[in-house]
């Protein structure tokens, strides 16, 4: 019988790193898939970050996620940016393929994912709260997915402008601002829903959106960013009202699963992954 002692490597590279549940969910998935893959979590200072993609580099990884505060530091030390990767600006998944590196951004690929379980973007008209990290990832694949219109409506004008130009100039879906500065009234017209600010986050679970719940429609899909807890006031409001709800611990699962299909090709079972979360958080 023959042996293979040498494992698939991967890991994250973030500062704080302690609190990061990742690795867990990876390992379930990869002993539920028989992988011979490792998920190492490591905490990376700043100043140390080159030597660590050096490292990477080195060590023949296949990839390796990078969190806060790297995701725009990282960029220096890579080869290339994937489409999506290089109009949001941020990496957060590096791919090594035959010694070169190259920036992906999973972020909003997860969410895409997610939301293809219920509704193709292509075509559609989108409502996102939120221009942060999580709003801007979501635009850009969403846009890419071949969104139609983009409505962002944001609380900070200059942050939500500059999302909205980052759209029209790099994608071919229409973007618009709304200042989100009183309640906000869901058009009729509207396909997808999304939350992408951290409202709702634990332990804040009972703040709402400040909008108008009766402008949400039985005929739009409402999802969250927002992981924990995964039935947000928002979902439990869309729900009530009929609307197809998706929530952010799908978006979470999705990204891990489009990080393993681009470190190793496979593709593997998100049912798992989010059982080890669901069991995580309880
Ligand atoms: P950022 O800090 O970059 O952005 C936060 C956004 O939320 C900003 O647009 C901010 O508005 C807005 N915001 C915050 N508080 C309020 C409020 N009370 N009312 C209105 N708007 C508000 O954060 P991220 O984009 O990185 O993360 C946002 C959320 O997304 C987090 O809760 C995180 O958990 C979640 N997330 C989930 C992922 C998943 O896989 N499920 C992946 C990544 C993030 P302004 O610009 O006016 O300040």
């Amino acid at each position: 019988m023959s042996h293979d002692f040498m494992s698939t490597l991967t890991g994250s590279f973030a500062m704080p790193a302690a609190e990061n549940p990742t690795v867990a969910v990876m390992d379930a998935v990869f002993a539920h898939h028989g992988l011979n893959a490792r998920y190492i979590n490591c905490e990376i200072a700043p100043d140390s970050l080159g030597n660590a993609v050096r490292g990477a580099l080195a060590m023949g990884f296949a990839g390796f996620n990078c969190s806060l505060p790297h995701k725009v530091h990282v960029i220096e030390f890579l080869d290339e940016l994937a489409p999506s990767a290089s109009i949001i600006g941020a990496v957060n998944c590096v791919v090594i393929k035959d010694g070169r590196l190259i920036g992906e951004n999973t972020d909003g690929k997860g969410f895409v994912e997610s939301l293809r379980t219920v509704v193709d973007p292509a075509g559609k008209d989108i409502v996102l709260f939120g221009a942060g990290g999580a709003a801007r990832a979501i635009a850009v694949e969403s846009a890419l997915a071949g969104a139609s219109t983009i409505t962002v409506v944001n609380t900070t004008v200059s942050r939500g402008q500059d999302l909205v130009d980052r759209i029209n100039a790099d994608t071919q879906a229409t973007a618009t601002l709304v200042h989100w500065d009183q309640p906000y009234a869901i058009p009729a017209s509207t396909d997808i829903v999304v939350n992408a600010t951290s409202v709702g986050l634990f332990p804040d679970i009972e703040a709402r959106l400040n909008i108008d719940t009766s402008t949400l429609l039985s005929t739009m899909v409402v999802a969250d960013v927002i992981p924990n807890p995964p039935k947000t006031r928002l979902l439990t409001d869309a729900a009530d009202r009929g609307c197809t709800t998706l929530d952010g611990m799908g978006m979470l699962v999705n990204q891990g699963r489009v990080a393993i299909k681009l470190w190793t090709g496979v593709d593997v079972d998100g049912q798992v992954m989010r059982q080890t979360l669901e069991d995580l958080f309880a």
